[in-house]
Formats: structure tokens, sequence, C-alpha cells
């Protein structure tokens, strides 16, 4: 499969979605991005790398995040995890408060805010040092020692978190928010600031395409059984509220942030993500959905 001749058709097709929809305001250091950016890398399980667009620039991470901190607590703590958090999708926006009164203070998945936000309090338990062990997995998993958390950026969500904070604290009065709720917000917003390119993002995620295995090192992260449940997650919950449509249009295990990124597995082959900060009304790049969209088409590799 030539998948640098199916970029770059791409990439002269994508045009007219860039710059649709809008760049995430709601964080102001991240409403100053350039909104008519966009990449797309693919990186295969056997290590070719192909790539297209501003695939050397890198960005805000953002939700994204949330699948490698997941990886991190599932590692450590394994089925322990589904004591404090959930596996169905919440069919509510990413930020929602709503569901977390009825059931308890126990998040649907942990790939909403109200899930992550538990996570991170499980990885402050598990963790020495929570914050250089994220870097540090980040590192290893994209091959890149400059992978860093953007200060900036965690400031200026840490300055308007307030309902991040909410999250926190209701489920702080559940019990299932077990340190000091500003610990908590500020590792979840230092995760949330991890800047990639698009390459090192898809190369981040060959793992879930390899049964857990990070192809370059041979390290084992995840069982097989746990790889495939994490794949199974971001098929039913990665782009919140709009997962349904993500598999109907796209059909793979994927990830969003509102930094505008969206990353991708397709078990025993590739990673694919693509990156453009204007966002859908659901927090999810208007770009990279449609690129993505696109790639399975063209290619005709999905899970399905
Ligand atoms: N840091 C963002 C927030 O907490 C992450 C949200 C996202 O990428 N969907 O609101």
């Amino acid at each position: 499969m030539d998948y640098q001749q199916v970029l770059n058709e791409i990439y002269s097709e994508i045009t007219p979605f860039v710059g649709k929809g809008k760049v995430a305001d709601y964080i102001p250091a991240l409403a100053r991005v350039d909104a008519n950016q966009f990449a797309m890398a693919v990186v295969t399980i056997d290590g070719k790398v192909f790539s297209v667009g501003d695939s050397a620039t890198p960005f805000s991470i953002q939700s994204i995040s949330k699948a490698l901190t997941f990886t991190m607590a599932f590692a450590k703590h394994g089925d322990r995890v589904w004591e404090r958090v959930g596996k169905e999708p919440s069919g509510n926006a990413f930020n929602s408060l709503i569901q977390l009164e009825y059931e308890q203070g126990i998040p649907r998945n942990p790939f909403i805010n109200a899930g992550a936000l538990v996570i991170s309090d499980l990885i402050l338990s598990l963790y020495d040092n929570p914050l250089e062990s994220l870097r540090g997995f980040a590192r290893e998993l994209s091959a890149n020692s400059t992978i860093d958390y953007n200060a900036e950026v965690a400031l200026s969500e840490m300055e308007h978190g307030n309902r991040n904070a909410a999250l926190a604290y209701f489920m702080r009065s559940f019990g299932n928010v077990t340190h000091n709720v500003d610990q908590v917000l500020n590792f979840y917003f230092h995760q949330c600031s991890l800047e990639m390119t698009a390459i090192d993002l898809a190369r981040s995620f060959l793992f879930l395409a390899n049964h857990g295995v990070i192809p370059n090192t041979g390290r084992r992260v995840l069982t097989q059984s746990q790889a495939k449940r994490t794949s199974a997650l971001m098929l039913t919950t990665g782009l919140y509220n709009e997962s349904g449509e993500f598999a109907f249009r796209v059909g793979i295990p994927a990830k969003s942030g509102v930094g505008g990124g969206i990353v991708g597995v397709i078990p025993q082959l590739l990673a694919v993500a693509a990156w453009s900060p204007a966002l859908n009304k659901y927090g999810n790049s208007t770009a990279a959905f449609e690129a993505l969209e696109r790639f399975t088409t063209k290619t005709g590799v999905s899970v399905f």
C-alpha cells in the first residue's frame, strides 16, 4: 500500500475543511493557535513513516493524553481501575457534570474529563513521581526525548479550570477523588499540555496496534487483553459524544483532543494521526476527522 500517495491525495482534498469550526478558545493559551494548520502522519508497526503538511509542528495533545494516563493506571492497577471508573459511552459532552450525581461520582469512562480526573488521582497514588513518569512514558512511546509539558498551557488551564475543579470536588465528595483537588488538577492540566507532532503521536500509539508491545523496543506495556480493552474503549468513547459517528464514518479506535489532534490505530498494521486546530461542536477537529475518514475509505483498512 502506498500510504504516501494516499496522504498526498488527502492533503490536496482537505483544504475546504481546514479552519472550519473554532479553536479551543476556552483555554486562552490555545485560543492563539493558527487555525489554518494541518498535518497527517502514518507510522507502521515495522517502522515506516509517512507524513504531509505541518507534521514537524508540535501541538497540544490535550485529551489524547487520557489514553496514555489510562494505560499507566491499567498497567499497574489492572482490573481494579473499574472500581473507580466505568466503560460505557457517556452520550454527554466531555466536560459534562450531569451523570455524576445520579451515578454516585463514578464517571462513565476514563476518556471524559471526569474519568480522566479519577485516573489522575489514581496515578498520584500509584507513581512516586507522576509527572516525571508520564513524561518518561510519552518520550519512550514516541522515541523522542524532547517531548515535554507546555507550562504556559498548563497554567492557562489552571487559571480557567473551574469546570474541571467542579468535577473533581464533586467526585471527592463521593470519595472517588482521594487527593487534594489542586494536586489532581495540577497533574491533569500538565498531562493535557504535553506537546507532540503528528509523527510523535502516531508512533506513540503503535503499542496498541501491536497487542500492547512497543514495536521499537519490544517492551510490553499492556497485556494483549488489556491492549484490546483499551482500544475497544477508544472505539466506543474516544471521541466523547461523537464516538458513534466516528466509528460509523472512520471505523477505527481513536482518541481526540481539543488541541485538534486525533490519533487512531489499525490493529497489526499502523497508527495514524491527523491534526488541525479548528473544532466542531463536540470539540473534535473538523479537518482531522474528515482526513481520517478519507484515509480508511481510500486504503480500505479499518477494523471492519
Ligand atoms: N484540557 C482539556 C479540558 O480539560 C481537555 C479536553 C479535551 O481535549 N477534550 O477541558
